[in-house]
């Protein structure tokens, strides 16, 4: 928690510093807004001891006290307006910049990091973020550093008066303010407890939304509801008991404020007696009291309100600190693909510690071959494409393109020789225009209309009333499983890489569809070094050579003829549950009707 407070200040610092002018102005109007306020005192001091005096003569000081008293007025509201102004445009710029940091910071998180987050958790953290900027500023500029100001300028004004004035004051001062930090460190840990649950809830929420047809079609509602109520619960026992601990402290802070008025007021009753202290004395000590209980009053929840700004930047703190899982090699240059072959020289992975799911693996794609990858589900078809798309790292060995590492090459031009047609393709919320153009942004409207000829997109989209223009829904929900899929097809098309890879690119799709796609990737796959994961006869059929993947490894390959001939192989096996489910069962013969 320490390492991530330092690192969250230093995080702001860092983009509050990009605007050095602002924030000189910030705290040069906060210090004279100040002095002004602080002036006043003395003035009202000046007027009622001169009132004091009983003098009708008087009246002319009299005046001049008074618009002095109203020339600081005017400077403290001049001072506040260019502070506000500029707060203004400060604050919202940082905010922004914030924002767009944790934006790219983020997105460049490894797959396997989005696997593991929430998308729901992570909006918030990154939400909280410029939110628990703006706080701790505030708090630092505004409230405990003009509380700081002030006290230590009363504290010498009042000095001057007596010194016992100011020793009352100071040793008061002293032990409210360590008793509110001492009291907010405590709460510290129930705030980021309660930050933590805060989260839970919204990561709760957000996936029960993305699975609200599993909780339809699995009667899950009730289920969820008694889940989610679980979470509340947790959320409303850490809430009250943090908030009780927060408003406990406003009492004792009463406690202290009504004895100090009393001690210092009694002191200087003594005083006056003396000879010492004046009647405008006791307005500039009232003066400065209410003051000082102003801004200490609330001194411990802006304490507060900072330590919990703290524990929510926090886990923003900790996502931004965490060094990507995947990084580019330092001076990596980019993949230079000619020819587009493929190697796994003896690569072994593993997800976790425990289980190892490549273990030596070998393989080798020729350029331009067609090579589907085929084998019992769990066997690690996927997983062999994850790792050519480096979306995790190998435990030992290499993966080669055109005998280049990809380890050693950036990321991105690694990316952009690989087109990828996943499983379930997701869409962004966006036109479909765009949401095909991604593949490509520099590609021209006629570019992605003839790729969404070739991907037979064109028909059902020109079905659509509003057509390239239409919205496909968050995630491309308001489209079908073959439609999505289409569309990704038309990005591969698009994106025109040398390295093609389907991942059961046609498992969507019936069989009139299919047919059409498998003429379009029959096109795509012209030419390119071309991947399949497949379970489909159909697309195994077209491919030069057959790779059966099992518990990591290949125990079987070659060509579809070749693999049938292979005596209980696992390709003979397959192959037989598969056509066994396509072929019909003999027709009944019916006896022709007699006279009919
Ligand atoms: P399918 O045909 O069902 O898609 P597959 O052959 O593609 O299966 P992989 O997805 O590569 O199999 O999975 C291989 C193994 O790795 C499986 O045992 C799976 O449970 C495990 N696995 C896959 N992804 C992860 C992950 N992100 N974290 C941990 N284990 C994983």
């Amino acid at each position: 928690m320490k390492t991530q407070t330092k690192n969250t200040f230093k995080i702001f610092w860092r983009h509050a510093w990009r605007y050095p002018g602002q924030a000189v102005v910030l705290i040069l109007t906060i210090i004279a807004g100040n002095a002004a306020d602080l002036y006043a005192p003395l003035l009202y001091k000046r007027l009622f001891d001169t009132l004091a005096l009983g003098d009708g003569k008087a009246v002319a000081s009299l005046v001049t006290v008074l618009l002095l008293i109203l020339g600081v007025r005017l400077i403290h509201w001049l001072f506040w307006r260019v502070y506000w102004y500029t707060n203004a445009t400060f604050y919202a710029r940082v905010m922004s910049d914030l924002l767009n940091t944790c934006f790219e910071y983020l997105q460049r998180h490894s797959y396997n990091f989005f696997n593991n987050n929430f998308a729901g958790g992570l909006v918030r953290r990154v939400n909280r973020y410029p939110k628990a900027f703006e706080e701790i500023a505030d708090q630092l500029t505004l409230n405990i550093g003009q509380a700081v100001l002030r006290v230590g300028v009363i504290l010498a004004i009042l000095y001057f008066r007596h010194w016992a004035l100011a020793a009352i004051i100071f040793g008061w001062a002293v032990v409210y303010t360590a008793f509110s930090i001492w009291f907010s460190r405590y709460k510290l840990k129930y705030d980021a407890e309660r930050a933590k649950v805060d989260t839970k809830t919204t990561a709760h929420l957000a996936d029960t939304i993305a699975n609200n047809i599993n909780l339809k079609i699995f009667g899950g509602t009730l289920r969820e509801t008694e889940s989610f109520r679980g979470v509340t619960d947790e959320l409303y026992r850490i809430r009250r008991f943090t908030w009780i601990l927060g408003w406990s402290i406003d009492s004792v802070q009463g406690l202290f404020a009504v004895l100090l008025e009393f001690g210092i007021f009694y002191a200087a009753v003594g005083l006056w007696q003396q000879g010492i202290l004046t009647v405008g004395d006791f307005v500039l000590i009232q003066a400065y009291l209410l003051q000082i209980f102003w801004v200490l009053w609330d001194m411990g929840r802006y304490i507060r309100r900072m330590y919990e700004s703290i524990a929510d930047a926090a886990e923003m703190t900790e996502i931004l600190t965490t060094p990507h899982e995947i990084q580019d090699a330092p001076g990596a240059g980019n993949l230079r693909v000619t020819e587009g072959a493929i190697e796994f020289q003896d690569v072994s992975f593993r997800y976790h510690s425990k289980k190892s799911i490549l273990k030596h693996f070998d393989f080798k794609v020729v350029p331009g071959e067609r090579v589907a990858l085929i084998g019992p589900s769990g066997g690690g078809k996927s997983t062999v494409v994850r790792l050519l798309l480096r979306f995790y790292d190998i435990e030992s060995g290499a993966v080669l393109i055109d005998g280049q590492n990809i380890a050693g090459v950036t990321q991105e031009s690694l990316r952009d020789v690989i087109a990828l047609v996943p499983q379930d393709s997701i869409l962004f919320h966006r036109t479909l225009l765009e949401n095909i153009r991604y593949a490509r942004p520099s590609a021209s409207d006629d570019e992605v209309k003839e790729a969404a000829r070739l991907a037979h997109c064109h028909e059902f989209i020109s079905e659509f009333p509003d057509g390239y223009e239409t919205y496909v829904g968050e995630r491309g929900v308001k489209l079908s499983g073959g439609e999505r899929q289409r569309v990704a097809i038309a990005r591969a098309i698009l994106k025109d890489a040398p390295i093609l890879v389907l991942d059961e690119a046609t498992s969507s799709l019936d069989s009139g569809s299919e047919q059409l796609i498998q003429d379009a990737l029959k096109n795509l796959m012209k030419g390119r070094t071309t991947v399949v994961i497949a379970h489909r006869l159909s697309t195994i059929m077209q491919m030069d050579r057959i790779v059966v993947i099992e518990k990591g490894a290949i125990v079987e390959e070659g060509k579809h003829e070749e693999l049938l001939k292979a005596k209980q192989g696992i390709y003979q096996k397959l192959w037989r549950i598969q056509a066994g489910g396509f072929a019909l069962p003999p027709l009944p013969r019916r006896k022709k009707k007699q006279g009919v």
